[in-house]
């Protein structure tokens, strides 16, 4: 098969989370198992244009139709690592992609329509009919719209879309300048309960709607998030749009991709280890430990890796820093927010633990240190409010760090508690809570650094039956081209 990704990341050139892991390492998936797969990816001035081989201009004049008037752009072409990955630039006064960051801009509804209608009219330009085209996310909702509602007529009538939901708080709300700049227009016909408009908001048009009404196929990153998206508060909205469209909806669990997340060959930690020699993570908690300044004794070390958001439970991600502080464990973090209030938040607390020798707080993205950190800790804590899958467990569960998770979304998937669990024992594999709250925290914190010190045995089997579970893309790359098979043209 043929197989198109739009997406706005793609690990590592555009990374924000987890989105872009999974754009690469399905793409990845997909290619072992002898599909062909490009990637379209807007042309941001903060690639990391290190990561990119042979990069060189793919198509030079691409007019992208843009309100009245047409948009001149080039289209670049490079390898990420192995991928086939196309760079749309446009030369215009917007400078929709020069900004230096990848999201948080106030037009960035326009940036992204304005991405998904490019990337049509490049496929169409350059004679690309995939058999499928795999969009994510509100920022590529448009896609199957525009597909379905202009590109179909003028040849392109062979892609079929799916379209995959790696979160639903944020779902491009935008009003009905986005009908005329894409070339939609009527605006009548799309603001309908059943199209694009918002079923909150009925002046408003909902992008990530429109993807889930005109897409052949929905997909969201797990099987629990998909129940919990359809029947409970998690849909932030659109429960009956996707009760509506449900006999084309269901969930497939992320993958990780084990090239770059196994610790017996990251390059990024000082020794790896795996199964039969699990005894070398202790020289990378002596590097973490070394690397952060952190006293060398006989403690565990709990840690946190990853967006410092509402969504990710920042109260209780306070909490357990506290708690472990107070019940003889180390603690790292390393994260970054996007919300100011929530950044000056864990600026203070790193100040306020700046002298302690049990901690250590980095606020920044650093893609390497994060494997050290994932190599050095015996536990991560994901306490998440929602998390349509969550990567950060399932690397941690092949780095032998227990998780402890609040049971929601992919945690509850992947997660299995070590006491509670209705598994048997050689699958359980961390500690599950289930109230969003301190007391919810620390019953799970308490039973792991519990084990730790009390039966050091039991807690290795703990690390051991997670890192010997198969989260890689194997089983949901065979998903994804069952639900690819089932929608194509044939
Ligand atoms: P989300 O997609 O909601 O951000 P996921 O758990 O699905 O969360 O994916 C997070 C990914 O991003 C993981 O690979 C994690 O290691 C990485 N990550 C998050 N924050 C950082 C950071 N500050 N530095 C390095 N990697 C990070």
């Amino acid at each position: 098969m043929y197989i198109i990704m739009v997406a706005s990341e793609c690990a590592p050139v555009a990374k924000v989370g987890g989105l872009g892991d999974v754009v690469f390492g399905l793409t990845r998936e997909l290619e072992i198992r002898g599909h062909s797969v490009d990637i379209i990816l807007p042309k941001y001035d903060c690639l990391r244009y290190d990561q990119i081989f042979n990069l060189q201009i793919a198509f030079k004049d691409l007019w992208v139709p843009w309100y009245d008037r047409a948009v001149h752009c080039s289209v670049y072409f490079g390898f990420v690592h192995g991928r086939k990955c196309f760079f749309i630039e446009p030369h215009s006064g917007e400078n929709f992609f020069n900004r230096h960051m990848f999201y948080g801009q106030v037009d960035d509804d326009q940036r992204f329509a304005f991405f998904s209608k490019a990337a049509l009219e490049f496929m169409l330009k350059s004679n690309k009919h995939p058999d499928i085209i795999h969009c994510h996310d509100w920022q590529t909702g448009l896609v199957p719209v525009l597909l379905y509602e202009i590109y179909k007529f003028v040849g392109m009538t062979h892609p079929r879309v799916c379209y995959t939901l790696h979160n639903l708080q944020h779902q491009g709300v935008t009003r009905e300048h986005i009908l005329r700049a894409t070339g939609l227009n009527r605006h009548a016909y799309f603001f309908h309960p059943d199209r694009l408009q918002d079923n909150f908001n009925h002046a408003a048009l909902n992008l990530m709607k429109g993807g889930i009404v005109y897409s052949n196929f929905v997909t969201t990153v797990s099987p629990r998030y998909a129940w919990e998206i359809m029947n409970t508060t998690q849909s932030f909205g659109l429960g009956h749009t996707l009760q509506v469209h449900r006999g084309k909806v269901g969930g497939i669990l992320n993958g990780i991709d084990y090239e770059v997340w196994n610790p017996e060959i990251d390059r990024h930690i000082p020794r790896q280890y795996g199964i039969n020699t699990l005894d070398g993570k202790c020289d990378n908690k002596r590097a973490l430990r070394q690397r952060f300044w952190l006293q060398d004794v006989l403690k565990p070390i709990v840690g946190y890796v990853g967006r410092l958001d509402e969504q990710k439970g920042v109260p209780l991600i306070t909490h357990a820093i506290h708690y472990c502080l107070q019940h003889g464990c180390q603690f790292v973090l390393l994260g970054t927010s996007a919300d100011g209030r929530i950044g000056r938040h864990f600026w203070h607390l790193k100040r306020h633990y700046n002298d302690n020798p049990d901690c250590h707080i980095e606020l920044g993205f650093n893609e390497e240190l994060s494997h050290l950190i994932y190599a050095g800790a015996e536990m991560m804590v994901v306490p998440s409010r929602f998390e349509p899958c969550g990567l950060t467990q399932m690397i941690a569960l092949k780095y032998g760090a227990v998780p402890i998770v609040r049971a929601t979304g992919g945690l509850a998937d992947t997660v299995f508690d070590a006491n509670y669990a209705d598994r048997p024992y050689h699958e359980r594999n961390g500690y599950v809570f289930n109230d969003f709250n301190n007391a919810g925290i620390e019953s799970a914190l308490h039973r792991a650094i519990g084990m730790w010190y009390s039966f050091p045995q039991y807690f290795r089997e703990l690390m051991i039956n997670g890192m010997r579970h198969d989260y890689s893309w194997n089983y949901p790359g065979q998903h994804y081209l069952n639900v690819f098979e089932l929608i194509r043209d044939k």
